[in-house]
């Protein structure tokens, strides 16, 4: 496995950090776009020799002028709710373009999905069969199947296995054939998705294993989809999926199959776009010197970054205000009333009261998962794009609290 050497300082540069955070004010979330457009070179350059799409899975981050920059490279867009979907039309995308990877929604909402002619994978059987009732062959659709395979950095973000609720279990093959038949149902697109954090190619030559005893039974099959989750370096000497050596064994495994070699390859990345492109800049409130620990109390929290106290993930935290500070260890703790820890034992240069800190790996599943918990506003969000800061975002203010609360008279 590739080591990677994380440079001590963002591509952002620290002063281009602390320009961002004196304009806009903090908690602050900023986005590279140059960083998204390598991302997505390093995918296409490494799948050249295979016919692949890639379709950003925009639950990561669905600011609307992110997604006019994917779009813009030429890469597709994976949707997990009909809002996502609408945004993505919204943004420029079209509808060939969209997919919408559904999972335990009503049927109203693929009957929409329907409207806005979108690729759609289906992922129950009762979903599977209300469709073919209503659409039989006329619409082109997806499965989206449960290889039970476990993989995945930690249960919560692994979707693949056998007690997941994802997809239709492969192993229903029979009870999905039935229904394909009975209805006459155009299926061109087979899905499965293993979860997040991979850093292992075998782990989708495994699936991809799955899906070619499943493809014969197809015959209208267009693509295979094999979903999203290749892991980033979070900190130095971490792990990371071997984009080269995937696209290798994908291309080997398809090329050496008859009835797989003429399917178009999909993939699903999500945090892979986006993460390291984000910089979540925060600015110390408070220093709390104990006798266990030293706190360093940010202007932010788990309304803000949820991630740490989640997921248990690892954000690199730079104090871009002091980078010369003698090291020293703190607990970097913040403004919630909750247990609210961003890192403990954390070495940093000296941080002292108004410090700005910066979270890095913050653009997937940063703001998206952010929440107006304890009262507070949402952060602005600002794009660097052509060497200039954008607002592409502004920050939530006393209104939005008040904005949908009705008063009764
Ligand atoms: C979340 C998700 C992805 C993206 O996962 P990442 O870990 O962000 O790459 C891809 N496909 C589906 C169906 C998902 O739900």
């Amino acid at each position: 496995m590739e080591q990677l050497e994380i440079k001590p300082m963002a591509q952002l540069t620290a002063k281009q950090l602390i320009k961002a955070a004196q304009d806009y004010g903090t908690p602050l979330y900023v986005y590279d776009a140059e960083k998204i457009s390598e991302q997505y070179e390093k995918l296409t350059s490494a799948f050249s020799q295979s016919n692949v799409v890639f379709f950003y899975a925009c639950k990561a981050l669905t600011n609307i002028s992110v997604l006019k920059h994917i779009h813009s490279l030429g890469a597709n867009v994976d949707c997990s709710s009909i809002n996502e979907a609408k945004l993505a039309l919204h943004a420029g995308f079209l509808p060939q373009q969209v997919l919408y990877t559904s999972n335990g929604i009503g049927f109203d909402e693929i009957e929409e999905a329907v409207s806005l002619k979108v690729n759609i994978n289906i992922d129950s059987l009762s979903n599977l069969e209300k469709f073919g009732k209503k659409y039989g062959h006329t619409y082109p659709v997806g499965i989206r199947l449960r290889p039970n395979i476990l993989a995945g950095g930690n249960l919560k973000i692994s979707t693949g296995h056998d007690k997941s609720k994802f997809g239709i279990p492969a192993d229903q093959l029979d009870q999905i054939l039935a229904i394909v038949k009975e209805n006459h149902m155009q299926i061109t697109d087979l899905h499965i998705h293993t979860g997040s954090d991979i850093k292992d190619a075998d782990v989708f030559v495994k699936g991809i294993e799955v899906l070619f005893d499943i493809i014969p039974h197809f015959k209208e099959l267009k693509s295979v989809d094999l979903g999203g989750g290749f892991k980033v370096p979070y900190k130095p000497g971490d792990e990371q999926l071997d984009i080269e050596l995937l696209a290798q064994k994908v291309k080997e495994a398809f090329d050496n199959h008859p009835q797989a070699k003429n399917l178009q390859i999909w993939f699903e990345p999500g945090k892979f776009l986006v993460s390291e492109s984000g910089y979540f800049v925060t600015q110390v409130n408070v220093i709390k010197e104990t006798a266990a620990t030293t706190f360093v109390s940010v202007n932010s929290g788990f309304n803000h970054l949820i991630r740490p106290m989640f997921y248990d993930s690892y954000h690199r935290i730079e104090n871009i205000s002091n980078p010369e500070g003698k090291e020293k260890n703190y607990s970097v703790v913040g403004n919630i009333c909750e247990t609210d820890t961003f890192a403990w034992d954390r070495r940093l240069n000296e941080v002292r009261e108004g410090d700005f800190l910066v979270f890095h790996n913050a653009g997937a599943y940063g703001f998206e998962m952010s929440s107006n918990f304890n009262s507070r506003l949402k952060p602005a969000e600002v794009m660097f794009k052509e060497n200039k800061f954008h607002l592409v975002r502004r920050r939530d203010n006393w209104d939005d609290l008040l904005r949908n609360q009705v008063m009764i008279p």
